[in-house]
Order: C-alpha cells, then structure tokens, then sequence
C-alpha cells in the first residue's frame, strides 16, 4: 500500500485525496499546484517501513562486510587454488571430485555445518579433435588447410582416422531446412551463425550470446535429422582468436564441434566458390556416469534457522581452460560470503547456505537433485543468489522478485553505491541456471550483474584462466554477494513474493 510507506509527502496525498472526493459535489477552486521535483532534486530519504526492516545497526554491519571483502584476498587465493592447483572441473573428472572435497574442507574449516549432496552425473572425455580441409576450389597438389576446431559435449565419435565428407554451410536453421535432405545426408553441416559482437560492446553480451548458442544447442540434431555425418558451428564467442568455444549441445547421434570464427569464415568462403571436402576426426567418449556432489554448507541463523539464504555458483566447468570466470568467481564470491560473516563475527538471523553446484554445465544435475530434495522447503528459501557471469565489474543484480520486495531494497542498493552495483533489474527469466528451479516455484532470485563486454571473449575456451580474473573487481563482487546475502538473513521481514 502507498500508504503505508510514506513519509512528508502523505499530507499533500491526504489532501489530493480529500480534494478529489469533495470536488464532484462542492467543486471547491483549485489551487496551483507545484510541479513535482524530479528524482534526482530530491534528497532520498528511508520510509518508516525501510528503517524497520534496515535498522541503524544492520546498515553499519553491511558496511562493514563491504569494507572487509573489500580489503581481503580470501576469494582470490580460492580460486587460484581451484583453477592452478586442481584445475579444471568438468563433471565426473577426478578434478571435479579434487574441487569438491577441497570447497567442503575450507567451508568446515569456516566452521560451517557441510554436507555433500550425491548427484549422478554424466562422464565425458575429450579426445583427439582435429580437421583439415582437403579438396577446395585452388588447392595447391599435395596440401590441406588446417581448421581449428574442439568437440562438443553431445558429439559422437568419428572412425578413429577420421571421416572425410563435404561440407555444406547454413546460417540458420531455416536454410538447413530449405536445402533438405537430398543436399545434406552424407555430408558436414557448418552452422555459421554470427556472435553480434556490436550488441556485446554495448552491454548486451548475454542478449548476443542467446542467439547464436541456439546452433550451438540444436544444431546437431537438426542435421543429423537431414542425414548429415557431422555437424560444426561457429563458435559461440566474442573475439576473434583462432579461439574455439566448447559447451553443451543436445546429442545427434553424430560429431558435433566448435569452429574457430577464423576457420568458419574461411570454410564459407570458399564454399562460396565451389566445392569442399573436409577430413575431421573427433574421438570424446561417453563414460559410464558418476556420482558427484552439490557441496552444501550451512551458516545456521540465530532466530529463524528454518528459514535459508542461499549464495551459490558452480564448481563443475568445461576441460579447455581452468575455468575461472565460468564459474569458479561465482564458487568463491559465495565462500567468502561465509567468510566474512565468521571474520567479523556476525551471526545470521536466518541460515546462510552456500552451495558450490555441480554439473551446471552438462546438464544440471545438481540443480535438479537439489530440487527433487528440498523443494517442499523452498517456501522456507527466502532467497537465492548465484553468481555466473564472471567476475568483471559488479553493475548490479538482475532479479526475479515481487516489485514490492525490489523497493525494499533500497537500503542495499545504498550500500553497494561506492563498488558499483546499484543497477537491480526485474528479469522476466529466472538470474541464474542453478536457482532457475527455486525462482520457478517463486523464491526470490538474484544474480550477480557484471559488466560482460568481455566474458565471451573467454568464456568456455582455452582461455578461461586465472589472469582474466582482476583481483580488485573479484573484491567487488564478493563484497556485493555478502551485502547482498546478510541484508536478506537479517531484514527484519523476509523479501514479499
Ligand atoms: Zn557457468
């Protein structure tokens, strides 16, 4: 109710409402009113109900976690750790395992209450991926050209010496259908859908990113269905480095891999001219499946322990590179969360759960057994905050929550002005893969917001390291989950749905 929240300016609301019910009867004459102050001429001031829920000690605490995540490596040793000493984590690896056992052990070490959550996860293993073209309109006698490329997660394996075919290329999925059968069985597809480098530069990578990893996700399928012996893609990515992106494609019964952008535009050019035939060996293998584990570590809440906070990103990551913006960052944002609450000795009101998920890369596992566990408890989940979209500048949170419970975060907002992250969005979709399940049944969802110019540059690619980590904005982001994070256990009133 608008009521409810106002301040000085109820009595011209009163009177606008006392005016309004009289001036049908009695038509007293008006008086000029003053225009509005625009927002910005204005001093913000708290609403009753804001200083109830954010009293003057719970804002000078988060405060004080901004300062102490500010002025601290713990996030960053982590992830050294996770990314240079174990490495990378793609589901089922013994790496994963490694990345597992060594987050629960630093948790408890934060004295937390941690438990491993058993997930039966897919085992796949790269193998020898490489492809040249042999015949194309010009070959010198006697030469190939080499492609660049790197298997999908979903492919097949090719003969171990390969398989030689023509290449057809596509820029959508329309075009596949409009060449049909009769032009694709026998053959390789190319899928050479652009990455919209214009839209990344201008803030909307992830925007860029949805389109172009259709192909990426379908596009095996789609060919295998036309009889192609192969399918590739351009790769998914945002810089132009002989670079390939790996990641997650649905299986179509064929070979399915990621072209370097150089090597896409080098193929559709001359396919342009006439014929091209590629020789390309892809040899992952699909293993029996394993168990992994969604580590789950809990800060228990001093007056509603039933009711949890959860700050989370995902321990599992591709094999091409360490995986240190996808999603180590997110892993050890939330560890650090835990702490620093330990470090300055502040109690929760309500349980802070960190949760390190696994397998959100190869089919999300983890969440789903998360769910399948706890969902008759996600009334009890008052929120839940993933980070997955690496470590640059924190700009803000998008969200997925009730309107009212945005404008009850304005005291954080406050907060997080001096790093940066003031800009809450409402998203229409759920902020975060891993919480996408707890936002579907209605618990309040946030993601980290960085500024994502560049993380296509690396994301899934051999060039996920450490370096692309900076330590400075690693601090930011830590301090905007632990914000973030203790103002939701410690409002007075949880979040409205
Ligand atoms: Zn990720």
């Amino acid at each position: 109710m608008v009521m409810a929240s106002c301040t000085s300016s109820c009595t011209a609301f009163t009177l606008l409402l006392i005016s309004t019910v009289f001036s049908g009867a009695q038509n007293p004459p008006q008086k000029p009113q003053p225009a509005p102050s625009p927002s910005w001429a204005t001093v913000p001031q708290a609403s009753a109900a804001e200083q109830q829920n954010f009293p003057p000690l719970l804002l000078q605490q988060l405060s004080a976690i901004k300062a102490a995540a500010l002025n601290d490596d713990y996030a960053y040793r982590e992830l050294a750790h996770l990314t240079e000493n174990i490495g990378p984590r793609l589901s089922g690896s013994p790496q994963a395992h490694a990345a597992t056992e060594y987050v629960a052990e630093e948790l408890r070490k934060l004295g937390l209450a941690v438990r491993l959550q058993p997930v039966t996860v897919p085992h796949w293993v790269r193998g020898v991926e490489t492809a040249e073209l042999v015949e194309y309109p010009g070959t010198v006698p006697g030469t190939t050209q080499k492609i660049v490329l790197t298997a999908l997660f979903g492919s097949s394996s090719t003969p171990p010496d390969g398989l030689t075919a023509e290449v057809v290329t596509v820029n959508t999925f329309e075009e596949l259908a409009a060449l049909g059968r009769d032009k694709v069985a026998g053959k390789i597809v190319l899928f050479n859908e652009l990455f919209d480098k214009q839209k990344a530069a201008a803030g909307y990578a992830f925007a860029a990113y949805g389109e172009a990893v259709r192909y990426r996700g379908a596009g095996a399928k789609a060919a295998a269905d036309l009889g192609a012996v192969a399918a590739l893609v351009r790769s998914v990515g945002n810089a132009d480095y002989r670079l390939p992106h790996t990641g997650f494609s649905y299986p179509g019964g064929i070979p399915a891999g990621a072209v370097a952008a150089e090597d896409a535009d080098l193929i559709v050019h001359l396919a342009a001219e006439g014929k091209v035939r590629m020789h390309l060996t892809l040899t992952p293998q699909k293993l029996p499946d394993e168990t992994g584990y969604n580590v789950i570590g809990d800060l228990k809440g001093s007056e509603h322990p039933q009711q949890i906070v959860v700050v989370s990103g995902h321990l599992d990551s591709w094999d091409l590179g360490t995986g240190a913006i996808d999603d180590g960052a997110g892993v050890v944002m939330a560890m650090q969360t835990a702490e620093v609450l330990q470090r300055l000795h502040l109690r929760p009101a309500r349980t802070l759960r960190v949760i390190a998920w696994m397998d959100e890369e190869t089919g999300g596992a983890g969440s789903k057994a998360y769910t399948a566990e706890y969902s008759a408890d996600f009334t009890q989940h008052v929120a839940a905050i993933e980070s997955d979209a690496g470590a640059a500048h924190p700009l803000g949170f998008e969200v997925k929550i009730n309107p009212a419970a945005l404008e009850a975060l304005h005291p954080v907002q406050t907060v997080l002005q001096s790093v940066g992250a003031t800009v809450f969005e409402n998203a229409p979709y759920p902020p975060g893969a891993d919480i996408a399940a707890m936002s579907d049944a209605g618990v309040p969802a946030f993601g980290i917001k960085q500024d994502g110019r560049t993380y296509f540059n690396y994301h899934h690619s051999a060039a996920d390291t450490l370096d692309k980590v900076v330590p400075g904005e690693l601090r930011e982001n830590a301090a905007a989950m632990a914000v973030m994070a203790y103002a939701l256990t410690n409002m007075k009133e949880p979040l409205p749905r």
